[in-house]
């Protein structure tokens, strides 16, 4: 198993973009992005990314193929593919297990449709039982103000997710959630958490509004 996750330095992409920007869709120049792709698989090797929409599909992943499933988890049983997961704020969750690994978009929706569990479910049918989790670099409990109608719907389905500003304006912890469900679901928990917001060295869409994607990277 190898995985990885990358943050904004090492690649060509100027100005917002700058430079390891591997969003296709938020801007950028096509081949530019499609440079930084090739760098990053360089090292890799193939990798399959998808089309996410903050859904609830998942897409099992035979052979990597050109046109992107659109899903907001890829699963693999087949060595050697890197399933990517694009983010910049929500969290990027990946899965291994001997069995098969999976690379999961976790953001706000992800964690109300309880993608993660699905993901989970799935991996056992395929036969994985012991299962490892990475979870990647989000925002973080303090940074991410929501207003009171959104927190109130999440907190109600995730009461760990429930935190402050530092000027106490209502904000959600995605992290926290995140590790009790996986905790629930007796899932190993491999931190790698730091907030996108506050670490300049990473892509933050709530901090900049315009700007790139990191991604998380896992293979079998
Ligand atoms: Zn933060």
């Amino acid at each position: 198993m190898n995985f990885r996750f990358t943050n904004r330095t090492g690649g060509v992409s100027t100005g917002a973009f700058a430079s390891l920007n591997l969003g296709s869709h938020v801007g950028d120049q096509l081949s530019d992005v499609l440079r930084n792709r090739q760098i990053v698989s360089e090292s890799l090797g193939s990798i399959q990314f998808m089309k996410q929409v903050h859904g609830e599909r998942i897409a099992i992943i035979e052979s990597t193929v050109d046109d992107e499933p659109t899903a907001d988890a890829l699963i693999t049983g087949i060595p050697g593919i890197n399933l990517a997961v694009q983010v910049a704020d929500c969290i990027p969750l990946l899965l291994s297990s001997p069995e098969a690994v999976a690379a999961v978009h976790v953001g706000r929706k992800g964690l109300v449709n309880d993608i993660s569990k699905k993901t989970l479910d799935v991996m056992r049918h395929m036969g994985s039982t012991s299962i490892q989790a990475f979870i990647g670099p989000s925002i973080c409990g303090r940074c991410y103000e929501v207003s009171e109608d959104i927190y109130s719907q999440v907190v109600a389905l995730h009461p760990r997710s429930a935190s402050r500003t530092s000027l106490q304006k209502y904000a959600l912890d995605l992290p926290a959630a995140l590790r009790e469900v996986l905790d629930s679901e007796g899932v190993e928990i491999i931190d790698h958490t730091i907030c996108t917001v506050e670490n300049h060295d990473l892509f933050s869409f709530r901090r900049d509004g315009v700007t790139g994607r990191q991604a998380g990277f896992i293979s079998l």
